[in-house]
């Protein structure tokens, strides 16, 4: 007699089942339009095959589409299969090498035949029409164990040399699990971990998109061969696929760096790999956000410093940089160049190699403790907080790198509060107060709050993570803001190694998120760089340091205001705020006059006197997002008045009286924190 297994479903009931049986099974005897819909199956947490085997006594849980996550990591997994799959059936000669989901589809990597040259976009519509005939057929996946080297000789005999040299690496005495597609006799076979749906058909043909072709070297390694990727976007639905296409299409309209160049804000060059050349229209949305964030900070207890680009190496090791974040550090050798009283001798090498090495800070934090150290400080002197404007140096790798979002030079709205362990609580939740006003001040109605918890790796004891975690915990509570309309939510593993942190996730206009405020408690700096203050007892005690952050960093951030405003800056912020625009020259001693009243009001305006018609104006001007055009003729000048046109409105244009005008828009060009 089959032994019997004791099968929980989430709703708590128990089945038995006999040896042998499936999930498959399990979802039969609970309805029919289960069995259909289950995809896959969770067993003790681990995600399977419907069809495999139960092993023992478990904890099942059925997935279907409903569980969006699970499903789409399926389903882009399974299509991944079917695009090797088609391109072998289409390309005989192709090797296959890995293939694995991502975050908004898949991707393939392959060896094209020798002689046959890379894939190309043109390739595409061949393959996706043979992924969808692979579907139609409605092919069983089938799952094999295999020990290693048969793995290895089926791969050799099918000419799979890059499968087969991948598959000598795995643990030589674990079993190897083998998926095959077909009915029957296996029309295709892969190596694969799984897990997979039941068959092709399960897939829906519409859902799924091939996007493009870019090189990649096997296993990332530019000495190996170069492979050619084919990337694909895949969803559960038409309806997805739909809603994404848009998005992403919505999002190339918005791209920062398509909107930097119309509007003449900033460019990058390979001369300053990720630093970025901020032009004068760029350069007043910085200042204008520099100043608002200052008034901010200012008038939250803040304390403005600015701390040395360049300090020593030594300093940098105790600090704990040095070891962990050497290799993203950019070192400088600190020697005193030679003085030469004679003009002929500069062709002497400036420096011997045998200086100091200085690095440019990654980060600001360290000076800030040099700060606090400087002179006693009693508990009366806490909290102290220290911000600063700091601009940091970070060496990514140039493919890291994108646009002005993923820079290396960088200025930060740092700030770090020491407090006493009494005041953590109230300091945090006295930051997310001023960080809510500041995403709202900015345009930001919708963000979410994430309590990044221990990782495996850290400093610390137990006691202070519980502490730490505990501290942040009521602090959002406190704040009211650990609820689903903050998108509160706990992320096991993902702090620093040094403390647990709360992100700040911003929702953007098409739905995007952006992590960009930050605070985290830390109490391994101080102890490292010995802070300290005198305690009510006399006694001398650790101070608590907070790293925090609003909008992260300014270019970032830039970034972000301009795609989630599609350039169409308020007015505040914009550049040029108002461009008076003539309909004939006899209008343009008037339109000075009006241009003059505007600048002494303050506003960022221009005059456009060229003898061009009103409407191309009005068109240029509203491409390089003008927020108000003031259109001056004959009639306004002799009237002393203007008619004000505001960008995308579809309203007509309102005549106005100037200095009526002029008072208006220097209302309306007040910053949010002064009105
Ligand atoms: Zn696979
Ligand atoms: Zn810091």
């Amino acid at each position: 007699m089959s032994a019997m297994f004791q099968i929980k479903l989430p709703d708590g009931s128990v089945r038995e089942m006999p040896e042998g049986s499936t999930p498959a099974d399990v979802a039969a005897t609970i309805g029919p339009g289960l069995a259909k819909a289950a995809l896959a199956a969770r067993i003790d947490g681990e995600v399977r095959d419907l069809h495999r085997p139960f092993e023992g006594d478990a904890e099942l849980t059925l997935i279907t589409s409903r569980d969006e996550k699970d499903a789409l990591e399926l389903v882009r997994h399974d299509f991944a299969h079917l695009l090797a799959e088609a391109v072998q059936n289409l390309y005989p000669g192709t090797q296959i090498t890995f293939g694995p989901p991502t975050d908004d589809g898949f991707y393939y990597d392959f060896a094209p035949a020798p002689g046959r040259g890379p894939f190309t976009d043109e390739d595409l519509p061949a393959i996706e029409q043979e992924m969808r005939r692979v579907i139609a057929a409605d092919k069983p996946l089938v799952r094999e164990v295999w020990d290693r080297e048969r793995v290895r000789q089926f791969f050799l005999n099918h000419g799979e040399t890059f499968k087969a040299e991948w598959v000598m690496e795995l643990p030589a005495d674990e079993p190897i699990t083998m998926y095959k597609t077909g009915h029957g006799e296996a029309d295709w076979i892969d190596l694969c971990r799984g897990p997979h749906l039941a068959s092709t058909g399960k897939l829906d043909p519409q859902a799924f998109k091939l996007t493009r072709v870019s090189g990649a070297y096997w296993r990332g390694d530019p000495k190996n061969p170069m492979l050619s990727r084919i990337y694909g976007t895949a969803w559960l639905s038409k309806k997805q696929l739909d809603a994404y296409l848009v998005r992403l299409e919505e999002a190339a309209k918005r791209d920062h760096r398509k909107i930097g160049q119309e509007m003449d804000l900033f460019h990058l060059q390979a001369e300053a790999h990720g630093s970025v050349f901020w032009h004068p229209n760029g350069y007043i949305i910085w200042r204008e956000l520099e100043a608002y964030m200052r008034r901010r900070l200012d008038a939250a207890g803040y304390l403005e410093v600015k701390t040395p680009q360049l300090m020593d190496a030594r300093q940098w090791e105790r600090s704990g940089h040095w070891g962990k974040y050497r290799e993203n550090m950019f070192v400088v050798p600190d020697e005193i160049p030679h003085a030469s009283d004679d003009e002929g001798e500069d062709d002497r090498p400036i420096l011997s190699g045998e200086a100091d090495l200085m690095a440019l800070k990654p980060m600001n934090c360290p000076a800030h403790v040099l700060i606090f150290n400087q002179g006693i400080k009693s508990y009366r002197d806490l909290p102290l907080r220290l911000a600063e404007f700091g601009c940091c140096h970070r060496n990514e790798p140039h493919g890291a790198l994108h646009g002005i979002l993923r820079v290396r030079q960088f200025t930060q709205d740092d700030a770090h509060i020491f407090c006493r362990e009494d005041q953590l609580v109230e300091e945090v939740v006295a930051f997310c107060d001023l960080l809510d006003s500041v995403y709202r001040e900015l345009g930001f109605d919708s963000y979410a709050i994430k309590l990044a918890l221990r990782p495996d790796k850290r400093f610390g004891s137990d006691a202070m993570w519980d502490w730490s975690e505990q501290s942040l915990r009521d602090a959002v509570a406190a704040a009211g803001r650990n609820t689903e309309e903050f998108g509160w939510e706990e992320l096991p593993g993902e702090g620093a190694f040094y403390a647990p942190k709360l992100e700040f996730h911003l929702s953007d206009a098409i739905g995007r998120t952006w992590q960009v405020g930050t605070i985290q408690t830390d109490t391994v700096l101080p102890e490292r760089l010995d802070a300290s203050y005198i305690g009510e007892d006399g006694a001398k005690h650790r101070p608590v340091m907070l790293h925090r952050a609003i909008i992260g960093t300014f270019e970032r951030f830039i970034g972000i205001l301009i795609e989630h405003h599609a350039g169409k800056f308020p007015l505040w912020l914009a550049p040029v705020q108002a461009v008076v625009a003539t309909i004939v020259s006899d209008a343009d001693d008037y339109a000075n006059r009006v241009l003059e009243k505007l600048r002494a009001a303050g506003i960022r305006a221009e005059a456009d006197l060229r003898n061009e018609k009103i409407n191309y104006k009005v068109r240029e001007h509203s491409l390089a997002k003008v927020p108000l055009l003031l259109v001056v003729g004959k009639r306004e000048a002799e009237e002393g008045t203007v008619a004000l046109r505001r960008l995308g409105s579809d309203e007509h244009q309102k005549m106005m009286g100037l200095d009526e005008a002029v008072a208006m828009i220097s209302e309306e060009t007040v910053p949010p924190d002064l009105r």
